[in-house]
């Protein structure tokens, strides 16, 4: 079996944001078995070696950062792969500028290689921008994954976009249509008040303009990403745009992801625990 990346669910210790599109709330919790997961990594490690992957991903149905002891642990464990961490962004803002940098400079030492940022406000770059600029001289690169909802105002260009990922001294941007994802259940209260945000507040007019103007200016092409997403070079900046959602399930007949979830369990699919491997 191959597979391309290994994701890993950091135990959930909540989040410090409450995104009215949070995909978390659409699919459900999963109990933590924080023993079974400790004793299961170095089997996980081994199943990433033979399986060829090439990166690891941390990820976390509640915000990783909120959780650094295994953060910092599983970059750790994982150093011999290229390892990003998805992050709002929130608390490591906070401690850039009350503690300069001291959980970056961790993350750092503990062999990050990439943090990838969820922003869904324009003016967000601004605040991050003292960050962006501290990671870059950590050696981690930036990712800014700006998530297309009517929070963004309706006039926004690409190029403006891009304007203000150069200037916040991000490498990478990623336009992301937030969508419901499939294989969800709707039913509970949560779940289902998601998806009515979604629905009503959800731009396909705003991201296909944007994605649009950036075809208009991406000829450079960089690599393709599982899942048939494009990266470009366009004025320097590392873009692609996506409209699915990393909890979702996209390998139909290959398995592109191995998942750890934090129930300790090694998983093909996030929506299947049937596809458990061990
Ligand atoms: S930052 Fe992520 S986990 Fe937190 S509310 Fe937003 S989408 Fe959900």
């Amino acid at each position: 079996m191959r597979a391309q990346n290994l994701t890993i669910a950091v135990p959930d210790k909540g989040c410090d944001k409450n995104c009215p599109y949070c995909v978390s709330k659409m699919t459900g919790a999963i109990s933590a078995n924080e023993t079974l997961l400790l004793r299961n990594l170095p089997k996980v490690k081994s199943i990433a070696r033979a399986a060829q992957v090439t990166s690891v991903l941390l990820t976390g149905k509640g915000e990783p950062t909120l959780n650094l002891p295994w953060t910092e642990r599983l970059i750790e464990e994982f150093a011999e792969w290229p390892v990003e961490l998805q992050t709002n962004g929130l608390r490591l803002a906070a401690d850039m500028k009350n503690h300069n940098g001291a959980i970056i400079d961790k993350l750092a030492i503990a062999g990050l290689n990439l943090l990838a940022f969820s922003l869904d406000q324009i003016t967000q770059f601004d605040d991050m921008a003292p960050m962006f600029s501290a990671l870059r001289k950590r050696g981690i690169l930036v990712r800014v994954t700006l998530n297309v909802t009517d929070l963004l105002p309706a006039e926004l260009t690409f190029d403006e976009a891009l304007q203000r990922c150069k200037q916040s001294q991000a490498q990478q941007f990623s336009l992301r249509q937030i969508t419901i994802p499939n294989h969800v259940n709707l039913s509970g209260d949560e779940a289902s008040a998601v998806a009515t945000w979604i629905k009503a507040h959800g731009t396909p007019a705003l991201y296909d303009k944007l994605v649009g103007q950036m075809k208009e200016r991406s000829t450079h092409l960089l690599r393709e990403l599982p899942y048939g997403a494009k990266v470009y070079d366009v004025d320097g900046v590392a873009v692609t745009y996506f409209d699915y959602c990393v909890q979702d399930n996209h390998g139909d007949d290959d398995v592109r992801s191995l998942i750890l979830q934090e129930d300790g369990h090694l998983y093909t699919s996030w929506n299947s625990l049937a596809s458990a491997l061990f």
